[in-house]
């Protein structure tokens, strides 16, 4: 495959919080590696304003540094490392007082793209909005981005909505999900609507149910107090679940635009029904060899905050009613797996012997690890003996499809800072698909805290609480297997 790499136009990108922890992890290594392939434009900026003191020596210091630390193969490009740091400038600010405002007035030029990353606390959000206008460094062009969590429920979202648009267009905010940014969410919509085959399936007549699934091995240790005031619900399943969910769910958009897939995300969510508390199920992990129990790690011993939750949904609509959608995340289970999963129904009938029910055809569509996707199918088991059936995997692992072309495959962040650049927001989540998602999850999280629902408990490692694999029991269905 030849690289199709576009250059985008030449930028200025303001990180604040450019110290902190996600632009060392993620952020500039993405950007090394779009600057390594070519995407980012000689002349283009990265600014990074923190409130540490340094100059933009050290700061070139400690990108370097984070990116040796967490970049891939490419951070041995020490001569590109060289070249990639040069474009970075730091000034230090207060973003809740004047001081670096008129400094970075003086580096931010007005006539190439400016998008402004506030990868800082929320709290902050309304302070840089308000001094960018007030030191006229940003203008009707300029794009800001912000960061999960946007808010703790409607109220706070609202709020934040609020401030935001007091100063920038809805056009102009890039409200990030990474998720959205994986290459197998995109190919989501690749599948669906780029091939005669699935569309016509994709409906209460022939699929069964659908999964949604992102497991993780890691426990909440070291981010124990923020988790604890925010637990599954509203860490993963407001924003990745059910931005997932709308991608599976949704009607075909009249074409591939910002807006066109927002509305129909949208329409999803608002089509979703309450659900009732028999239909939830919330855990929090005992300590196992490898680690402490949750209440250990949140240095809470009374928390009833859950690590996992799974749920059964529903989606009232011509499309979809009838078919339930289980959700399921949590922390320290037994892989790391993300995975959506089409359960297609049951044959009516069939001409071979044996049972109707045994042979089912099942996508799945793997976020992680190993993107890629697989459909199941039912052949004949070659060889004599008689026409007996097999369940075979057609796999796509785009890893083995593309070749070494695969390491070219930007990641979540790159592609979605790129598309920031080209001023694409359609993988962005826009201010009402987030009020509505805090809409439905909302009154679920009130019922649980007045009924002081205490989470049921897990083994670190397992697949989660009885009572989930219980759940789809009671409605002769499984979950599919956790594997690594
Ligand atoms: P962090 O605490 O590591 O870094 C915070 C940054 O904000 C630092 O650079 C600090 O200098 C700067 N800052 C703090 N107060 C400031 C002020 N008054 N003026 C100017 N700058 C100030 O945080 P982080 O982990 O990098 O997270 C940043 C944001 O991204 C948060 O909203 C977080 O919820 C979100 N987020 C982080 C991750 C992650 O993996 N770290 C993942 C998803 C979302």
């Amino acid at each position: 495959m030849v690289s199709r790499v576009i250059p985008v136009e030449t930028f200025d990108l303001v990180i604040f919080g450019g110290t902190g922890d996600l632009a060392r992890r993620k952020i500039l290594p993405g950007l090394f590696r779009r600057f390594r392939s070519g995407q980012m434009p000689v002349g283009s900026r990265i600014i990074g304003a923190a409130r540490s003191e340094m100059d933009t020596a050290a700061y070139r210091s400690m990108i370097a540094e984070a990116v040796a630390e967490f970049g891939g193969d490419e951070k041995n490009d020490t001569k590109s490392l060289d070249a990639f740091v040069a474009a970075l400038d730091y000034v230090a600010i207060d973003a809740k007082g004047d001081g670096g405002w008129v400094e970075l007035a003086g580096l931010v030029r007005s006539d190439v793209v400016q998008a402004f990353y506030f990868s800082v606390a929320p709290s902050l959000f309304g302070d840089l909005a308000e001094r960018l206008h007030t030191h006229k460094i940003a203008n009707a062009q300029s794009r800001i981005v912000v960061e999960k969590p946007f808010g703790r429920d409607l109220e706070t979202a609202r709020a934040l909505n609020k401030t935001l648009a007091a100063h920038f267009d809805e056009s102009q905010i890039y409200r990030i999900d990474h998720y959205l940014g994986k290459e197998t969410v995109q190919n989501l919509m690749a599948v669906r609507f780029g091939n005669m085959l699935f569309e016509p399936l994709w409906n209460n007549h022939y699929v069964d149910h659908i999964q949604i699934t992102v497991a993780e091995t890691v426990g909440v240790g070291g981010r124990g107090g923020y988790y604890d005031k925010s637990g599954a619900m509203r860490d993963m399943v407001q924003n990745h679940l059910m931005q997932l969910l709308c991608l599976i769910a949704m009607e075909p958009p009249n074409q591939y635009g910002p807006d066109e897939v927002r509305d129909e995300k949208l329409k999803v969510i608002r089509a979703l029904q309450p659900v009732a508390p028999h239909h939830i199920v919330r855990g929090q992990y005992d300590a196992g060899p490898d680690g402490p129990s949750y209440r250990e790690d949140a240095e809470n011993p009374r928390s009833f905050t859950e690590s996992f939750i799974a749920m059964k949904c529903e989606i009232a609509n011509w499309r979809w009613a009838g078919v339930p959608f289980y959700l399921r995340t949590g922390k320290r289970m037994k892989a790391r797996s993300s995975e959506i999963t089409v359960y297609f129904k049951d044959l009516g009938h069939t001409i071979f012997e044996g049972d109707v029910a045994r042979h089912r055809n099942i996508l799945s569509i793997r976020l992680q690890p190993n993107e890629g996707m697989d459909l199941q199918v039912t052949i004949k088991e070659p060889g004599p003996g008689g026409m007996r059936l097999i369940d075979v995997p057609l796999d796509m692992t785009f890893a083995d499809a593309l070749g070494p072309d695969a390491e070219e495959v930007p990641d979540a962040y790159e592609r979605l800072i790129m598309d920031v650049i080209r001023g694409n927001q359609t993988l962005f989540m826009r201010g009402d698909e987030v009020e509505a998602a805090w809409g439905w999850t909302d009154p679920l999280i009130n019922g649980w805290e007045a009924r002081n629902d205490v989470p049921k408990h897990y083994e670190a490692g397992s697949a989660g609480p009885e009572d989930a694999l219980a759940m789809l029991h009671r409605d002769g269905r499984k979950w599919r297997e956790l594997k690594a």
